[in-house]
C-alpha cells in the first residue's frame, strides 16, 4: 500500500506529548471526506505469532504489538508501515483530553483500511487524531479516557470498541462514504463494502469463538 494521502496534510511535531511526529490537514475536511488508506507491507498475521518477531499469542488482537501496525478486517492479514517514513495515514496520533478524535478510520472488505475525516470534519492546520480502538495495544502516551472517545462506535461500550470493521459501523457511514469517493480513484470493486458478508463473518467468529 503506498504512503500516500488524498489530501493536503504535513508531518509536523504532535500536540500529543510523547507521540512524536504527528500529521496535520493542510485544507478544511468536511465530514467523510477520504484521508487516505493505511500505507505499508502486507503480511499474514500469523508472521507475527512466529517466535522471535515479536509477536504475542492471542489472535488478531495482538498484531498490535508495533506502533505501526494495522490488522485488516478478518484479521488474516496486517499491513506494517515504516515510521521512518513520515508521508501517510499511519502517523496520525490517537487523540486523549482535551483533543477529540477527528478522523475515524473502518476497515474494508477487501483488506483496505480508509481513514476519513470524523463527523464534524477536520479544520485546516489542525492536527489529525484519531482513536485506534481498545485492540491496539500499550501506547506510550495516554488515550481517551471512558467516555471521551468522539468515535460512535466506542459509545456505550466499557473502554474504546473492539472492531473496526465497517460492516459493523454505523450504517449510514457506508452511503456517507461513497458520496465522498474521491473522482481521482478508479471505481472500486463493489465487494468493499460488502458489510454483510463482514458481519456474517463476525457472527461466525462469535459463535465458533474463533
Ligand atoms: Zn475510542
Amino acid at each position: 500500500m503506498p504512503y500516500t494521502t488524498l489530501v493536503r496534510v504535513s508531518a509536523q511535531q504532535s500536540a500529543m506529548r510523547g507521540a512524536g511526529t504527528g500529521m496535520f490537514a493542510q485544507e478544511r475536511l468536511a465530514p467523510f471526506t477520504w484521508v487516505g488508506f493505511y500505507p505499508g507491507k502486507v503480511v499474514s498475521s500469523l508472521c507475527l505469532l512466529a517466535p522471535g518477531t515479536g509477536g504475542a499469542a492471542g489472535g488478531a488482537a495482538s498484531v498490535t504489538t508495533n506502533m505501526h501496525t494495522m490488522g485488516t478486517a478478518g484479521g488474516a492479514l496486517v499491513i506494517i508501515a515504516d515510521p521512518a517514513i513520515r508521508t501517510g495515514v499511519h502517523m496520525i496520533n490517537e487523540a486523549s483530553a482535551p483533543l477529540l478524535a477527528n478522523v475515524w478510520y473502518a476497515k474494508l472488505a477487501n483488506g483496505y483500511v480508509l481513514y476519513f475525516a470524523g463527523g464534524a470534519g477536520v479544520e485546516a492546520g489542525a492536527e489529525m487524531l484519531t482513536c485506534y480502538s481498545r485492540t491496539y495495544g500499550k501506547r506510550p502516551y495516554p488515550i481517551a479516557a471512558k467516555g471521551e472517545c468522539s468515535d460512535p462506535r466506542c459509545c456505550g461500550v466499557a473502554n474504546h470498541r473492539r472492531h473496526s470493521e465497517l460492516g459493523l459501523s454505523p450504517g449510514e457511514w457506508r452511503g456517507a462514504l461513497m458520496a465522498k469517493h474521491p473522482r481521482e480513484l478508479h471505481v472500486l470493486p463493489e465487494s468493499i463494502w460488502d458489510v454483510r458478508g463482514q458481519q456474517r463473518d463476525q457472527d461466525k467468529k462469535e459463535k465458533t469463538g474463533i
